[in-house]
């Protein structure tokens, strides 16, 4: 019944939420919520801004090219994924939206884009891939919305890696190994992490080589099939979120 009580239209907004703010709107919200969604004065919205937690708003003022919502009452507070970044090597667009989107709903803290060697695309369009994220955290009902990065060279990553920081090193080369996430989950429980997935080329010799040979680094197999990257990033997320993080909760 909560649920009901509360506006359906969930909108991502920069703007600070709090008890008797208001929020002005720019051209593209004001088109979505009175042209697209058909709102008018006296409508409900709900906001968030990836801090403050969601507020439920009000439409105080509807133009074409603007508007004004006036806040209500928080309904729900700020609540972060866990500590969890997913690199992955860009694919083709679609694919690689998909990844950003999935992520986004399954529960990354951070999206980072990585350049491997066997990676086809040099440029990733960093705006668009937000702009995914942030509609994912829309319809998800989230209050957090993972950062996408730029496109980083692995090898870069690699160097400057956090102190700390696990990374789950998901390994078509492991095939049909058991998977090793119980031996992970056993040992290593609160730690922020890392997942690693390549492209659809894999991983080169020097790479693997590398990467095995790092102290944070857990080699992960994803079962006895090769997935396409999208699937591999959704299993592997699922793998780490059931065992290591709020799917447990
Ligand atoms: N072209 C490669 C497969 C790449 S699949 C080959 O033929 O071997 C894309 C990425 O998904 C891989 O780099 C890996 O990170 C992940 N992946 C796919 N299937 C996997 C599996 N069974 N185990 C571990 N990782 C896998």
């Amino acid at each position: 019944m909560y649920a009901l009580m509360n506006a359906k239209i969930r909108l991502y907004v920069e703007h600070p939420l709090g008890a008797g703010q208001s929020v002005p709107l720019n051209r593209d919200q004001a088109h979505y919520l009175f042209g697209v969604m058909r709102l008018t004065v006296g409508g409900a919205v709900a906001l968030f801004n990836g801090r403050d937690g969601e507020w439920q708003a009000t439409v105080a003022k509807a133009g074409k090219r603007g508007g004004v919502l006036a806040l209500n009452t928080q309904s729900a507070p700020l609540q972060m994924p866990p500590d969890l970044w997913l690199l992955f090597a860009p694919i083709k667009k679609a694919r690689t939206d998909f990844i950003v989107e999935k992520a986004a709903e399954m529960g990354a803290a951070r999206i980072v884009p990585v350049q491997t060697d066997f990676t086809n695309s040099e440029r990733v369009r960093q705006d668009r891939l937000q702009a995914h994220a942030v509609e994912a955290a829309e319809q998800c009902g989230a209050t957090f919305v993972p950062e996408v990065t730029g496109l980083q060279k692995l090898d870069r990553i690699l160097a400057d890696w956090p102190e700390g920081r696990q990374l789950m090193f998901c390994d078509e080369a492991a095939i049909g190994a058991p998977s090793g996430m119980a031996d992970i989950a056993a040992t290593h429980s609160a730690k922020p992490w890392a997942i690693l997935i390549g492209p659809e080329g894999g991983f080169s010799d020097a790479e693997r080589t590398r990467l095995r040979a790092l102290p944070f680094t857990h080699i992960i197999s994803l079962g006895p099939r090769i997935l396409r990257a999208d699937t591999a990033v959704v299993a592997a997320i699922t793998l780490w979120q059931h065992a290591l993080g709020d799917w447990q909760q």
